[in-house]
């Protein structure tokens, strides 16, 4: 997850709230605000920002705080709760609405930014993000000014599958974004991605090149790809590049492993431009939808099903017949142990796991539980570890709710393991104790989908998505 350093400080001054058994002034102003206060200035959060936030937080609680009414304590959290909450979304909230590429029309979309911040992984990462969803989707490298960016658009864009334009000839970027953009116009392009130079600093060449490639193919929205390192620096750049180039939207990259990164994009909010995605990490996938609310609500730990609805979705376009199954299976709040491994292995497909796990409510835990402080590759490492145990058992047991293996008692409540246990374990050349694991990860995802299933789960949203 992006920023988990200051999302563990945030959990944890919740916790901490959640603890103590009186709420008072002291415990809300002394503890809780200053913590949060100390995590947001360490992840380069503006001081002025920060101290906003908790001027709006306490005057919201101040009316809770007033009130003597010891059986209100539980209310009392909640507000504050609440009260935090919405002034997190409010600090990376800019109030306004990006553009939204639509379907059957030409829709064209500019890249700009200082040279290094990952424009070029950025464009090819949009054009594979939109092409999931049904885009016809293709790049144009208007970049003369750095030699091999070319060879760099093209080498990726072939690998995604991508459709690109550029030459090794020209040395104009405004004739070859022009003739880029009017020959996959005439093609029926629907994303038409403009890839421009960058500079090393913000030169003033740069800028006017910016301003003419723009009056050439009249872009739909301008973006500005900015490096989360910056931290809350973003907002000089951000408005030195307004001022030239006036951009729709903003993408922050290199939010993985950056704690800097909170910094940027609240100093990016502060200039009213909203920023649509987040790149978090090198490989084509790792580019983030961004939005305000769902952002805070993962960052808090409260999961992001929209999010996960969306990866979901992408992942029916690819194989209708395997999300057909799965939501059988989840409307009905039922889960075999096929079911948990097909899940398990879509969840593997759909990009590194922490990623996934943490946009389902207490599904957080189940990377812990695979990886402990490890990396997401020791957890996908681990988690097909345990999916290849379920190849030793039969298809009466991976069909069934995982019972078979359990002795129960004359309630139907587990108070041991059966001979099946070791068979598996013997069988897969795994330890009971990873067996039980299995059981246990199976039971965990269970327990999700009778949240999620049933009339106003989330398959139904899923659905209603299409
Ligand atoms: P450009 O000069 O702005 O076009 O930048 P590039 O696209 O060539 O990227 C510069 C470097 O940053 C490359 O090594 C990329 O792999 C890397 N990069 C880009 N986006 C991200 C990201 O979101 N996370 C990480 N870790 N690296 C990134």
């Amino acid at each position: 997850m992006v920023l988990a350093d200051l999302g563990r400080k945030l959990n944890s001054a919740l916790s901490q709230l959640n603890r103590a058994p009186v709420v008072d002034e002291k415990v809300v102003l002394d503890g809780l605000l200053k913590e949060i206060t100390n995590a947001l200035l360490e992840a380069d959060v503006n001081v002025k920002l920060v101290a906003t936030l908790r001027k709006q937080v306490k005057a919201k609680v101040k009316p809770a705080l007033e009130s003597t009414d010891k059986a209100k304590e539980v209310q009392r959290k909640n507000i504050i709760h609440r009260a935090i909450h919405d002034e997190l979304v409010h600090l990376v909230d800019p109030g306004v609405e990006p553009y939204k590429p639509k379907k059957g029309q030409p829709n064209v979309i500019m890249a700009v930014g200082l040279q290094g911040n990952g424009k070029t992984t950025t464009c090819t990462k949009l054009a594979v993000h939109y092409q999931k969803r049904g885009f016809k989707c293709c790049i144009v490298c208007a970049d003369t000014f750095r030699a091999g960016a070319f060879d760099q658009t093209r080498q990726s864009a072939t690998k995604a599958k991508v459709h690109f334009y550029g030459s090794y000839t020209e040395t104009d970027p405004v004739a070859i974004a022009a003739e880029g953009v009017a020959k996959f116009k005439k093609e029926r392009f629907e994303v038409i991605i403009v890839d421009t130079s960058g500079r090393h600093r913000q030169e003033s060449e740069l800028f006017e090149e910016m301003k003419q490639i723009q009056a050439a193919v009249k872009p739909d929205m301008t973006i500005l790809v900015l490096d989360a390192s910056i931290g809350q620096a973003a907002e000089a750049q951000s408005r030195a590049f307004k001022e030239s180039a006036d951009f729709g939207a903003i993408i922050v990259t290199k939010m993985d492993g950056h704690a800097k990164g909170g910094g940027a994009i609240s100093a990016v909010a502060a200039t009213k431009t909203p920023i649509i995605f987040l790149g978090v990490g090198e490989h084509l996938g790792d580019l983030d939808r961004f939005a305000p609310q769902p952002f805070i609500s993962q960052l808090l730990g409260m999961g992001d099903i929209q999010g996960l609805m969306e990866h979901m979705t992408d992942l029916a376009r690819q194989n209708p017949d395997r999300q057909k199954e799965m939501t059988k299976a989840f409307e009905e709040g039922k889960l075999s142990i096929r079911d948990w491994r097909e899940q398990m292995q879509n969840i593997m497909s759909m990009g590194p796991l922490s990623k996934i796990t943490s946009k389902i409510p207490g599904m957080a835990g189940l990377m812990e539980g695979l990886a402990g402080e490890g990396t997401d590759e020791e957890a996908s490492t681990r988690l097909k570890r345990l999916i290849c145990i379920t190849d030793s058992m039969t298809p009466a047991e991976l069909d069934s709710d995982g019972m078979l293996f359990m002795k129960l008692d004359k309630d139907r409540k587990p108070i041991g393991l059966t001979k099946r246990v070791r068979r598996v374990a013997k069988g897969s050349g795994a330890s009971i104790r990873e067996v039980e694991e299995v059981l246990m990860q199976h039971r965990m995802m269970a327990n999700v989908a009778k949240q999620m299933g049933g009339k106003n789960g989330m398959l139904q949203a899923l659905k209603g998505m299409g």
